[in-house]
C-alpha cells in the first residue's frame, strides 16, 4: 500500500512531543512490512537546520486562502537510515519561525491559516507528484482538514476518489480551536459550520472536523479510546467520538529499540540486558548518583522525566515528595521543564534536601537515558495519558514503573497482585483514584518491595524487560486498519 503520513512533527526533523516519535518511527516499520510510506511535514526553521540533507523538487504551488494567494514549494528528504521519502512543505512566511506553534506563551495568531495551507499543499502535491496514494494517515488537529477536503472537494476527481483517510488522535486536549471567521480561510461552504460538522460552541474546531470526516479514527491506546468517549477525558468531544465509536481503534505506540535499549545505549556508563541487569543497573545507579551530586547509596532511587505540566501528575508528585523527603531516605532524580509553579516547587525541594532530591529542570536526552537506567522505580502518575512513552522505556531499562491507572499507562503496566505475581505477569504498580494518598500508599508498597523483596523485584524487572513493545507490533496493527479502509473504499 502507498500510505501518505501527514504530520506537523516528525523525528528527527521537528519535535515538541510524542507525536514526533510516532511519525518518525512508524513509517520505517511500514516500509519493513513492504509498504511505501510517504511523509509530509512543514519545513519549519528547525527542519531546515536538523542536519538531514534536503533537496528542492522544483515543484511550486499557489494556494488561495481567504482573499489571498500564497505561493509555496516542495523540498525532499528521507528518514535517516531508510528509503522513506519525506516531503517538506516550504512557505517561509508561515513556517520559517522560531517555534512550531507558539512563542512567549502565545499561539501564533495565524495558526489556522498556516495549517490550512499545509493541508491544501499536501492534497495538491498528490497530483503534482503523481503519487498513487491508497490511504492518507492524518495526525491531530493540524491535519484535521484533509479528510474534509477529500470528502467535500476531491471525491469527484478520479485520482482522489479511492483515497481513504485515517485520523490518529494523540491528545484530545489540543483541538485547533479558532474564531468562527476563520471558517472563511478553510474555503469550505458556511453550511458545514454546524454542530454536526466543523463548529464547536461557536468556534471552528479542526480536530472535530477531522473526527467527523475521516473514514476511520485511531488513538494511541485502547484504554484512551474508551476514556475519550466519556466526559472526564473527552474534552467536550465525547459525543462526536461516541457517534464514531465503531470506527475508532486504540493502537499502543511502540518503542524505537535502536534508541531505547540498555544493551546498546551509548549514553550509559555500563550496558546491560536481562541476563546481567543487576550488575548493570548497580553501575548505572552509582554513576547517576555521582553525576547528580547525590550520595552513593543502596537506598531506592526514584526517577521522573517529562513535561512539568499538570497532566503529568506533578501536583500529586510534589505533595507526596513533601511527605516522603522528611520521613524516608529514598532518593529522587528528576528531569523536566514546563510550568513555572512546578519549577519553583522542585527547586525548593532540591535546595532543602540536596542529599535526597536532584532536580534538573532542563531538556536533556542523554540524561533521560541515564535516569531510566540508574533508577530503581520510575514514577508516572499522569492525570490522563493517551499512551505515554517513558513507562515503556522504564520497562526496557528495568526501572519498575509506578503509574496512575489511566489511558496507555493502564494498558501497558500490570499491577503487582497475588494473582499477577503467581503467573509472573506483573510489571509494576498502579493506583486507581487520582489522589495524593493513593499515590503515597502505592509508592510505599513499591519502595518496600525494592528494599525487602529482591525476589519479587527481580521478577518485575525481568518480566518488564522481556515484554515486546517494539514498533513492529504496532505497525502491524496500523496495517490491519489501513487494509480494512482500503477494502471499504474499493
Ligand atoms: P508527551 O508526548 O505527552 O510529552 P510522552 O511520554 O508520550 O509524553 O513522550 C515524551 C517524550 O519526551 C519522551 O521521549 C521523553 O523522554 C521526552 N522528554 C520529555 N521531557 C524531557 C526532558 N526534560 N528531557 C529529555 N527528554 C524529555
Amino acid at each position: 500500500m502507498n500510505i501518505l503520513i501527514a504530520s506537523s512533527e516528525v523525528v528527527p526533523f521537528a519535535k515538541t512531543g510524542g507525536l514526533a516519535d510516532v511519525c518518525g518511527a512508524l513509517p520505517i516499520e511500514l516500509a519493513r512490512l513492504g509498504h511505501r510510506p510517504i511523509v509530509f511535514l512543514p519545513a519549519y526553521r528547525q527542519v531546515e537546520r536538523a542536519g538531514v540533507p534536503i533537496e528542492p523538487t522544483g515543484i511550486e504551488f499557489s494556494i488561495p486562502i481567504g482573499s489571498r494567494i500564497h505561493v509555496g514549494s516542495l523540498a525532499k528528504s528521507r528518514l535517516p537510515n531508510s528509503d522513506v521519502e519525506v516531503y517538506l512543505v516550504r512557505q517561509a512566511p508561515f513556517f520559517d519561525r522560531a517555534e512550531l506553534y507558539r512563542e512567549h506563551g502565545e499561539d501564533y495568531p495565524d495558526n489556522c491559516e498556516r495549517f490550512v495551507f499545509f493541508c491544501r499543499a499536501i492534497l495538491e502535491s498528490i497530483r503534482l507528484l503523481d503519487l498513487p496514494i491508497d490511504v492518507v494517515h492524518c495526525n491531530d488537529w493540524q491535519t484535521g482538514l484533509i479528510p474534509a477536503y477529500l470528502q467535500l472537494e476531491y471525491r469527484h476527481v478520479p485520482r482522489y476518489a479511492k483515497i481513504a483517510s485515517l485520523l490518529t488522535l494523540h491528545n484530545l486536549a489540543y483541538q485547533g480551536s479558532f474564531w468562527h471567521w476563520d471558517m472563511l480561510l478553510t474555503g469550505l461552504d458556511w453550511k458545514h459550520f454546524n454542530w454536526r460538522e466543523m463548529e464547536f460552541f461557536g468556534r471552528l474546531n479542526l480536530l472535530k472536523t477531522g473526527i467527523v470526516f475521516a473514514d476511520a479514527l485511531t488513538t494511541v491506546s485502547p484504554r484512551y479510546a474508551q476514556e475519550i468517549q466519556m466526559p472526564e477525558h473527552g474534552c467536550g468531544l465525547e459525543g462526536v467520538l461516541r457517534h464514531r465509536s465503531n470506527d475508532l481503534t486504540g493502537i499502543i505506540n511502540g518503542v524505537d529499540t535502536s534508541i531505547w535499549n540498555p544493551a546498546i545505549d551509548p549514553h550509559l556508563p555500563t550496558r546491560y540486558d536481562v541476563s546481567n541487569w543487576q550488575q548493570g543497573k548497580r553501575d548505572c545507579k552509582r554513576a547517576l548518583q555521582e553525576e547528580l551530586g547525590l550520595p552513593v547509596s543502596d537506598r531506592p532511587l526514584i526517577g521522573l522525566i517529562g513535561r512539568l505540566a499538570e497532566q503529568k501528575g506533578w501536583g500529586l508528585i510534589i505533595d507526596v515528595m513533601r511527605t516522603l523527603v522528611a520521613r524516608s531516605d529514598v532518593q529522587w532524580a528528576i528531569l523536566g521543564t514546563g510550568e513555572p509553579e512546578f519549577h519553583q516547587a522542585l527547586g525548593e525541594l532540591s535546595a532543602a534536601h540536596p542529599t535526597k532530591v536532584a532536580a534538573r529542570l532542563q531538556f536533556s536526552d542523554p540524561l533521560a537515558h541515564r535516569i531510566e537506567a540508574g533508577s530503581d522505580l520510575f514514577l508516572m502518575p499522569s492525570r490522563y495519558e493517551p499512551c505515554g512513552l517513558n513507562q515503556l522505556y522504564s520497562l526496557a531499562y528495568g526501572s519498575i514503573p509506578v503509574v496512575h491507572e489511566t489511558g496507555g499507562l493502564a494498558d501497558t503496566i500490570v499491577d503487582l497482585t497475588a494473582a499477577t505475581a503467581a503467573d509472573r505477569t506483573a510489571t509494576g504498580f498502579r493506583f486507581r483514584d487520582y489522589r495524593s494518598d493513593a499515590l503515597l500508599e502505592t509508592l510505599r508498597r513499591a519502595i518496600d518491595i525494592v528494599i525487602d523483596r529482591p525476589d519479587v523485584r527481580g521478577q518485575l524487572v525481568e518480566t518488564g524487560m522481556t515484554r515486546d513493545w517494539s514498533w513492529s507490533r504496532s505497525a502491524r496493527d496500523y496495517q490491519t486498519v489501513y487494509e480494512r479502509l482500503v477494502a471499504r473504499r474499493r
